[in-house]
């Protein structure tokens, strides 16, 4: 059995619950996989002594606080950046003049900060725990404390070094991926470990692509080339009004300049079918690479009824679902860190992350489940169960 570490703390809660595009996401999600009884939660009281059997369970680790800094942030992230970020909650009282105001614009501008990232009075707690989330989760691998991390507040993929970006303010996969590769280990060879970075969130994952590229793969002035420690591979619908823009969201030309910058761009509404027939491409990837660790972004805003993603027609079940999806790359038998993203009907996303959790873990928990009694069971509602509806349109996109 896979020893399973599962990322959580009240104030990781709190914090990610205002994020502004998920606000009390992140309990809906925790409350549902506790409610279940997937983790051993040394901090709640347990309401499931009775009826403990021997499932496995996997166990809860807080942040590492070590990295709930701004040196952590500012490993990746730009200073000013970071500066600003973490003095957030202070920028409505910095300067009343004009001028005072005209900088704040400038600045809010120039980061990111406004429009679908507006700041929010936990942003500088969020920043910093979430990073902290996934660099622990990432220091856990690397250790070899753990085979699984998981770690539904992180994923934040859009997020850029010098700017927020698409809901997203702190880049912790890039920061996570960067801990494994300096601490990490080469299986069975010698150098830097390998790294195979697996977005399957509707959106590119444009802010982890962006930090990665490694264009020095090839030979510059008569250097000699170096293969990049990172590949990134996102799978995702592109259209011209899709967000991200990015000019690696397409498929890749055969003579690309970037080939460890991989993407699997995807018609409207890509089903659970759409995954399946692309499954095959992504095991050649895999193969190739030979990666020592797999950090999975499993964003759920493909989903069908997702209100944001809306493009989306895909299943939680199913072959080509997210728990199938989940399977295969379980089944790599890689240190692996899971991670959250988009994902904007709560409820869904809940049930899709506490079945997922499941799967990890080697237990089964079927979909017409019913959600156990808690605090937000009445956003399950009307069918108080685990199922998650089919994605209307089985076609391959
Ligand atoms: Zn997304």
């Amino acid at each position: 059995m896979p020893r399973v570490q599962y990322v959580w703390s009240t104030a990781l809660q709190a914090a990610a619950d205002q994020l502004p595009a998920n606000i009390g996401r992140s309990s809906i999600v925790h409350d549902l996989v506790f409610a279940l009884d997937l983790v051993e939660n040394a901090v709640q009281p347990d309401q499931h002594l009775g009826s403990r059997d021997r499932q496995p369970r996997g166990r809860v680790i807080c942040p590492d606080l070590i990295y709930a800094s701004f040196a952590s942030l500012e490993k990746y992230h730009d200073k000013a950046y970071v500066e600003y970020l973490l003095a957030t909650s202070d920028q409505s009282t910095t300067s009343d003049d004009e001028a005072g105001s005209k900088r704040k614009r400038r600045r809010t501008e120039l980061h990111g900060l406004e429009h679908d990232c507006p700041t929010f009075d936990a942003l500088p707690q969020y920043a910093c725990l979430v990073a902290a989330s996934t660099m622990t989760a990432c220091q856990l691998l690397a250790e070899g404390e753990s085979d699984i991390t998981i770690n539904w507040d992180g994923g934040r993929h859009h997020a850029m070094r010098n700017r927020a970006s698409g809901f997203c303010y702190v880049a912790d996969a890039v920061l996570g991926i960067m801990l494994l590769s300096k601490k990490g280990e080469a299986k069975g060879r010698k150098g830097r470990p390998r790294i195979l970075y697996l977005d399957l969130d509707l959106h590119y994952g444009d802010g982890v692509a962006q930090a990665f590229l490694s264009p020095r793969r090839y030979a510059i002035n008569g250097g000699q080339p170096r293969p990049p420690q990172v590949l990134t591979l996102s799978i995702h619908h592109r259209s011209p009004v899709f967000f991200p823009p990015s000019p690696y969201s397409d498929l890749p030309a055969e003579n690309t300049t970037h080939p460890f910058t991989l993407s699997i761009p995807l018609s409207a509404y890509p089903s659970r079918m759409t995954y399946a027939a692309i499954w095959p491409s992504v095991e050649r990837i895999r193969h190739s690479f030979n990666p020592d660790y797999v950090v999975l972004q499993l964003g759920v805003d493909g989903l069908a009824r997702d209100p944001i993603g809306q493009f989306g027609s895909w299943s939680v079940d199913g072959e080509g679902g997210v728990l199938w999806c989940v399977e295969q790359v379980k089944a790599w038998d890689k240190p692996l860190c899971v991670l959250g993203g988009g994902g904007y009907n709560h409820a869904d996303s809940a049930r899709a992350w506490a079945r997922s959790t499941a799967v990890l873990l080697g237990r089964e928990i079927s979909s017409n489940t019913p959600v156990p009694e808690h605090d937000h069971w009445p956003e399950y509602g009307p069918s108080f169960t685990l199922e998650v509806s089919e994605g209307r349109s089985l076609r391959c996109g």
